[in-house]
């Protein structure tokens, strides 16, 4: 028998919190020989070759020793890079741990959690896990954040910005005031896509002492192998994440990833460069798409998420992946008509367009 055909029983041993869980889906990672895969959100182009040095050069004996737990060279580099106090600065094994963190040391409170009914995923997840009630506020007919909707009471507010799996930015003058209308409350801005977007967050920080907000280098960074995520907040709120941290995994960097991380930060030049050939890549990608019938949310990421006025999405999915091109497409009744697509390579984009221009045209 196969691995994946084994299934395996709810026991008698489980805790009833497990019996309870919803596990996060991830995108699948297909091992397919010539694949186009636009499901992930991963970068197309590859790490910088100073990122790889210097991971090679940590690839040595010093293996043996545990790594700096608290990530200080990492932590320096960031501050550095985002004008902060190292101590307004958290590091961790991907912003999915991060966030993790902030679920359990932050926004775990007697009032419910609240974020968008379209968001990431993993929210309602941690929410089970950590056993913290929530509730999904309705974007609004555009898809975005309507921040009068979140006039209640809340234990702390989380949306990714720019969205996921939208793409649309809240701007920040809209973040000020929500910041402002819950000052009592914990305000999370997960900007993992902020890096092909206009504005980020974290220049809010020294005005507002509920502001917290995490990123990571999975996308814009090319390094979602290396697992590496931060936040970047008032010291108050960091030292949170410091206290769960400390009492969960203290060396959460290995060297590989400190010695990967802190590199990258040293080549930003490399980075902007894969950054506009991305932001490019997206707009070319949009008026192709807008040509042959499909209607795209207006994106700041990497990724963008497309209806066609006639095609089914979910036949399209289908379409495209017997043409060995991935993309995602989720169940939620709001979005069932759409697909998010991650922007590849200018290549990988056009070959997308040419299989779906040969289907919109042959059936529409
Ligand atoms: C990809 C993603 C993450 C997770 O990033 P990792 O650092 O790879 O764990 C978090 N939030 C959003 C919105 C994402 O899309």
């Amino acid at each position: 028998m196969s691995l994946t055909t084994i299934t395996v029983k709810m026991s008698q041993f489980w805790s009833k919190l497990v019996h309870e869980l919803v596990p996060y889906t991830p995108g699948e990672q297909p091992q397919i020989d010539g694949l186009i895969k636009l499901n992930t959100n991963e970068n197309p182009y590859g790490p910088s070759p100073k990122v790889l040095a210097a991971i090679a050069a940590a690839n040595s004996d010093t293996l043996r020793k545990y790594p700096d737990p608290n990530a200080s060279h990492l932590k320096q580099a960031l501050a550095a890079d985002s004008g902060l106090d190292i101590n307004q600065v958290f590091v961790g094994n991907s912003s999915d741990e991060v966030l993790a963190h902030v679920f359990k040391g932050l926004l775990k409170q007697d009032a419910p959690l609240l974020f968008p009914d379209l968001t990431y995923s993993f929210y309602p997840v941690y929410c089970k896990l950590f056993e913290i009630d929530s509730v999904q506020v309705p974007l609004d007919e555009n898809f975005e954040i309507d921040i009068d909707a979140y006039d209640q009471e809340c234990g702390g507010i989380i949306f990714a910005n720019p969205n996921a799996p939208t793409g649309i930015a809240l701007p920040l003058s809209k973040i000020r005031l929500l910041a402002r209308r819950h000052p009592n409350r914990v305000l999370v801005i997960d900007e993992a896509y902020v890096d092909f977007a206009r504005e980020s967050a974290v220049s809010l920080i020294s005005e507002f002492d509920n502001i917290l907000v995490t990123q990571t280098f999975s996308k814009s960074r090319s390094l979602a192998g290396l697992r590496v995520g931060m936040a970047y907040g008032q010291a108050h709120l960091i030292e949170a994440l410091e206290r769960v941290k400390n009492s969960f995994h203290p060396y959460a960097l290995d060297s590989l990833a400190l010695a990967g991380a802190t590199a990258s930060l040293q080549d930003n030049n490399y980075f902007t460069q894969c950054i506009e050939r991305i932001n490019q890549t997206r707009a070319k990608t949009i008026s192709s798409l807008e040509a042959i019938g499909f209607n795209v949310l207006p994106s700041q990421a990497n990724f963008i998420l497309a209806r066609h006025q006639t095609q089914a999405a979910s036949e399209l999915f289908t379409f495209l992946r017997s043409n060995k091109i991935i993309v995602r497409h989720f169940a939620h009744p709001r979005i069932n008509n759409f697909l998010r697509i991650s922007i590849g390579s200018d290549d990988e984009m056009q070959t997308l367009v040419d299989v779906l221009s040969e289907r919109c045209r042959s059936t529409s």
